[in-house]
């Protein structure tokens, strides 16, 4: 029998869905990740944005191409949020949902739909991990209520994974060199008085390489940081989610801090591990966004130094707050868009000039590596799952070309 788990969406999917197809194989099933011929498909859905809700309503159509009497489960956020759209559906029997995902493989032989409410962390089978990095889920769920976002009404409250579970997972992620700490919310981790910065403590005992997911400004203080580096393992990339840079939009959008405590947080960052990547997500066009607001959107990106901005337009998802505020023209939305890409690209482009010719430690995947401040670089004779000193010689379309200077080897 053979199993194939298609994931839509954030590396939190992806990782809840590696542990899918570990389990799956514990069953006995052939199990894959590619879209092929299957007796059993697990779609695990996401729902962000109305067009992932799509994409992954049309997944369900996608999958019955190769093999119309497979049965097919679906789970995930776009599930929680609409069952019954799935469970309506031809070759569907069974409907989950963003929680509770540990469930699915004991209920595979059920038909109909469960959704159930969150109780703690929801812990899963270590992920079949292949790679030279390895996502690791730590936290699910989030308490921010953001006002555009449906997260957590579908993830439910936030809720932390203990530090003993990460650290059993995090030895056992091998051969991977470098461990990505994933959620909903990272920021808000917790085990009884414990942070995310006492995490990064236990963790730095590993030889491997940590690399943080999406982090909230509120995390970026003095204790925080001390912590990183005192751990000495962590890499010097902050996802440092922004999502406007007017202050006006910032309070409608409910995010709780304001343009001057973001770029502070930035400046803080700097002074603690000066060649940082500081990378972000923004929002372009949000409702209430005028010319001015989107000005400053533009103006942050330059005065905080950003090394990569994942710009998007807004995207109007029912049932949240912000759905009840007008739109903007769609022609504002895109025309502002063109604008932040030209920006981010300029920003980008700044960044990587800063370390030309410069010596840094990459680790390498099949086509190429990434350095600790997430420079992208492409190395003759650098092997897959190798990290090694390259000194960055010529600039590329999306990175560096570099030369080896020597290997580091594993402890
Ligand atoms: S922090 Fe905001 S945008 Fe992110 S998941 Fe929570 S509510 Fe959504």
């Amino acid at each position: 029998m053979k199993a194939c788990v298609f994931t839509l969406g954030c590396k939190v999917n992806e990782v809840e869905s590696a542990s899918l197809l570990a389990a799956l194989e514990a069953c006995g099933y052939e199990v894959t990740d590619t879209l092929c011929k299957a007796d059993l498909y697990l779609i695990n859905t996401c729902a962000v944005t109305a067009e992932a809700e799509k994409k992954s309503r049309q997944a369900v159509a996608r999958v019955r191409k190769f093999n119309p009497a497979a049965r097919i489960v679906v789970c995930g956020c776009a599930a929680q949020h609409d069952p019954a759209a799935f469970a309506a559906r031809e070759g569907v029997t069974l409907v989950s949902g963003a929680q509770h995902k540990d469930r699915i493989i004991a209920r595979l032989g059920e038909t109909g739909r469960f959704l159930e409410e969150e109780e703690g962390f929801c812990e899963l089978p270590i992920p079949k991990q292949t790679k030279t990095r390895a996502f690791l889920r730590i936290q699910d769920g989030c308490n921010r209520f953001c006002s555009y976002c449906l997260i957590p009404y579908l993830r439910g409250r936030t809720r932390s994974r203990s530090m003993a579970s990460v650290a059993a997972e995090a030895a056992a992620a091998l051969p991977a060199r470098e461990i990505v700490l994933a959620g909903i919310d990272i920021t808000s981790y917790r085990d009884g008085d414990a942070d995310l910065g006492d995490l990064l403590l236990r963790l730095g005992r590993l030889p491997k390489r940590i690399r943080l997911g999406s982090l909230e400004e509120g995390i970026v203080t003095r204790a925080f940081l001390e912590k990183m580096k005192a751990a000495g393992n962590v890499c010097e990339h902050f996802h440092l989610s922004l999502q406007s840079g007017a202050d006006a939009v910032l309070k409608k959008m409910n995010r709780r801090y304001t343009r001057a405590q973001y770029l502070e947080a930035c400046a803080l960052i700097y002074e603690y591990f000066p060649d940082a990547a500081i990378t972000t997500d923004l929002i372009v066009g949000f409702p209430t966004e005028t010319e001015e607001d989107f000005a400053q959107s533009l103006a942050i990106v330059q005065a905080a130094g950003l090394a990569r901005v994942h710009a998007f337009p807004y995207s109007r998802r029912e049932g949240t707050v912000a759905a009840r505020l007008p739109d903007l023209p769609p022609a504002v939305k895109k025309q502002r868009m063109a604008r932040m890409l030209a920006c981010a690209a300029e920003a980008e482009e700044r960044y990587l000039a800063r370390f030309a010719g410069r010596t840094l430690t990459a680790l390498f995947e099949e086509d190429g590596g990434y350095t600790q401040n997430y420079i992208r670089v492409h190395c003759a004779g650098a092997n897959e799952g190798g990290m090694y000193e390259v000194r960055l010689s010529k600039r590329v379309k999306d990175g560096y070309e570099a030369e080896i200077v020597r290997e580091i080897q594993e402890e």
